[in-house]
C-alpha cells in the first residue's frame, strides 16, 4: 500500500526534518509510529498528505502503485489518502455535512463514479456519526468551529468513516481525549480496520495501542525510523523512554 524510500524533507531552506526515512505498509496493516517530541512525526504526515510549506529533497513514496509525491494534495486524497490532523482545523461558514458531501462527490467524480444519492449520503452520515458517538447536531455545524478538543478528534474519525480511505494516517488522535472518548474513538477505528485499508497511528502513548492493536511499532527519531518491533516495543518505550535505543545503536 505504501512504500517510503529514503525520504528527505525540509521545512524552510536548509532545515532538514526528515533525514532518510524508510517505511513499508501493506494493505490491511496497522503501523504505530512513536517518537520524542519534535522527531518529525507530524512532518511525515504533512509531507505524505502534500501540505504546503514542505520541500521534499530526496527519496520516493509509492502509494498503491502511484507516485504520491507527484500528486497535488487534493489528488492524494482522491487516491484514498486520509490524514486526521493533530490539530484539527476550524472552517467557519462550511458545514461538516456540505464539506463531506463535496469531498465524497469529488472523489467519486475522480473515480468516474456517479454522485452519491441524498438518501445514501444521509444513511452514511448516521452510521459514521454513530460509530464515534458524535452528536448529530455537530454534523450540521461549521467544521470544528466551537467543537471541544474531544469532539474535534471524534470528528476526524467521523470524516474518515465517511471518506473510506485506503490509507489513514491518524496524528495523535488520542491526545486530549478522556478515557471514555479514547475507548469510543478506538472502537470506531477498529471497526474501520479492513483487509484493504491500512492505518498509520502516530501516538505518544502505549495506552492507545492497548485499544488499537498494531501489527508493527516504529520509533521515529531525528527524522528517521531507528527501530521497528511489535506491540511489545511500545511497552518497552513506555517503561524505558527513547534514549536506550540510541545507546543500543551506538554500541
Ligand atoms: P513531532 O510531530 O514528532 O512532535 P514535528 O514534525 O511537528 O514533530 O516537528 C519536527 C521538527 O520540525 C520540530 O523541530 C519543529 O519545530 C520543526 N518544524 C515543523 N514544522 C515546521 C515549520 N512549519 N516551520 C519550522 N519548523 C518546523
Ligand atoms: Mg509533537
Ligand atoms: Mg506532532
Amino acid at each position: 500500500m505504501l512504500t517510503i524510500k529514503n525520504l528527505h524533507a525540509s521545512v524552510e531552506e536548509g532545515h532538514e526534518i526528515l533525514k532518510g526515512l524508510n517505511l513499508g505498509v501493506k494493505a490491511g496493516e496497522v503501523h504505530a509510529i512513536m517518537g520524542p517530541n519534535g522527531s518529525g512525526k507530524s512532518t511525515l504526515a504533512s509531507v505524505l498528505a502534500g501540505k504546503d510549506g514542505y520541500e521534499v529533497t530526496g527519496g520516493s513514496v509509492d502509494f498503491d502503485g502511484v507516485d504520491l509525491l507527484d500528486l497535488e494534495a487534493e489528488d492524494r486524497a482522491k487516491e484514498g489518502l486520509f490524514l486526521a490532523f493533530q490539530y484539527p482545523v476550524e472552517i467557519p461558514g462550511v458545514s461538516n455535512i456540505n464539506f463531506l458531501r463535496t469531498a465524497i462527490n469529488e472523489i467519486r467524480e475522480y473515480r468516474k463514479e456517479d454522485k452519491m444519492s441524498a438518501k445514501d449520503f444521509l444513511a452514511k452520515v448516521k452510521t459514521a456519526s454513530n460509530l464515534v458517538e458524535l452528536d448529530s447536531k455537530l454534523a450540521s455545524r461549521a467544521v470544528n468551529v466551537g467543537f471541544s478538543g474531544g469532539e474535534k478528534k471524534r470528528n476526524e474519525i467521523f470524516q474518515m468513516a465517511m471518506l473510506e480511505p485506503k490509507l489513514a494516517i491518524l496524528d495523535e488522535t488520542d491526545s486530549g481525549l478522556d478515557i471514555d472518548a479514547l475507548r469510543i474513538v478506538s472502537e470506531g477505528v477498529n471497526k474501520l480496520r479492513s483487509e484493504g485499508r491500512s492505518i498509520i497511528l502516530i501516538t505518544h502513548y502505549q495506552r492507545l495501542l492497548e485499544y488499537i492493536q498494531p501489527d508493527f511499532v516504529h520509533v521515529l527519531n531525528d527524522g528517521k525510523i531507528i527501530k521497528t518491533g511489535t506491540k511489545e516495543l511500545a511497552l518497552e518505550l513506555e517503561e524505558k523512554g527513547y534514549d536506550w535505543i540510541n545507546e543500543e545503536i551506538a554500541q
